[in-house]
């Protein structure tokens, strides 16, 4: 993370526009931290300074909680134990944990693998290739890619375990935890009564009831090298979740071939192909997870799955240049706009 967006979130929270919503006698408030390896933020409407600030520390704790759980950067992370533990032999785990990898599981299923979070073992070559700027080692990549698969990743429900075939294997939760905290920090605030909120992890927006008067909250998405006033959709959401995954600015650039930090589970590459994918789903869990398959499958293959699911719909946006070209599933248009750079929005994803 670089200094200055460390410096942007030292400021807890803030007042955006005071009184922007008389009737409701509710006022915008906006917090940014660090939390996830990235930034999050999140909006929300609440009558005083007071009650955003209870629903903001509860967010954030949340967010910090299922950080300690899911993340495989750090040691003593809940993943990161039970892949030692549980090697030929069943754990019982958090039912956060067992909610995020009984997703992945099945989506792993339903995607034939192109979704799968057992390749820790090559996505951790992939960054450290990524950090020494050259591609990981053949032979490496190999051994990596016979430690991982999802069917080695069994789990019980009724037990709540975790069961790993093989010693060396490691889970990699990186293209669906933040959605998942993403809905658990919306959760949080509803019991606190803060409905009208936008949590943000990164790409991986959560959104509840919309805010006071209006329909949706409104999330734009930009076109490839779209210039300040070029982006070309803008969503309006609410009681929903919207994930980009694609994010180019982790690639790794190696013999003239940008490689993205999405990996295709069947070479063990990172992709080469240069492509976006938006989802939107009714929960960040599947909108996080599916973007990321949805990568790897593919428009052809991605939107045959993805039109089996009436709650969720997809763009694809393929080409970096000024030859790319989008592709988006049936249930999209609802959601589009058409471009009009003078539409504001309350959450710009990056491209
Ligand atoms: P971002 O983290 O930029 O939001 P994604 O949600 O697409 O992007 O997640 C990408 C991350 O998911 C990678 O950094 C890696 O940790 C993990 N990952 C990479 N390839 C796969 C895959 N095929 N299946 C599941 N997870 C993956
Ligand atoms: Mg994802």
């Amino acid at each position: 993370m670089t200094n200055s967006k460390l410096r942007y979130c030292m400021a807890a929270w803030c007042l955006l526009s005071p009184g922007a919503s008389r009737a409701a006698d509710l006022q915008l408030f906006e917090a940014v931290q660090p939390h996830m390896g990235t930034l999050v933020r999140i909006q929300l409407y609440a009558p005083d300074p007071g009650r955003a600030d209870d629903a903001f520390r509860a967010a954030f704790e949340r967010i910090a909680q299922l950080d300690a759980i899911m993340s495989d950067y750090r040691a003593d992370s809940e993943v990161n134990r039970v892949c030692l533990a549980a090697v030929r032999k069943p754990v019982i785990v958090s039912a956060d944990l067992f909610t995020v990898l009984a997703a992945s599981r099945a989506l792993a299923e339903e995607t034939d693998g192109a979704f799968d979070v057992t390749l820790g073992p090559v996505t951790l070559l992939w960054r450290q290739a990524r950090r020494e700027h050259r591609l990981p080692e053949p032979g490496a990549l190999r051994e990596a890619l016979q430690h991982s698969g999802y069917r080695k990743l069994h789990l019980d429900p009724a037990a709540r375990t975790v069961t790993l075939d093989q010693a060396g294997m490691r889970l990699d939760l990186g293209g669906i935890g933040k959605g998942y905290a993403a809905d658990a920090a919306l959760a949080v605030m509803a019991e606190l009564g803060i409905r009208r909120a936008l949590v943000a992890a990164s790409g991986d927006l959560a959104i509840g009831d919309p805010p006071p008067g209006r329909s949706g909250w409104s999330v734009g998405i930009d076109a490839p090298n779209a210039g300040a006033e070029g982006f070309t959709r803008v969503l309006e959401v609410r009681n929903a979740a919207v994930s980009t995954s694609g994010d180019s600015t982790q690639s790794l650039e190696a013999g003239g071939v940008r490689y993205s930090h999405i990996i295709d589970p069947a070479s063990g590459m990172g992709l080469t192909q240069p492509i976006a994918v938006s989802v939107v789903a009714r929960r960040g869990i599947d909108a996080d997870s599916w973007s990321t398959a949805l990568s790897v499958l593919g428009p052809e293959r991605g939107l045959a799955l993805i039109e089996k699911h009436a709650e969720l719909a997809a763009l694809f946006t393929i080409g970096r240049d000024a030859s790319f070209h989008t592709v988006q599933s049936l249930g999209w248009p609802g959601y589009t706009y058409p471009p009009n750079p003078k539409l504001s929005r309350d959450f710009q994803h990056p491209y």
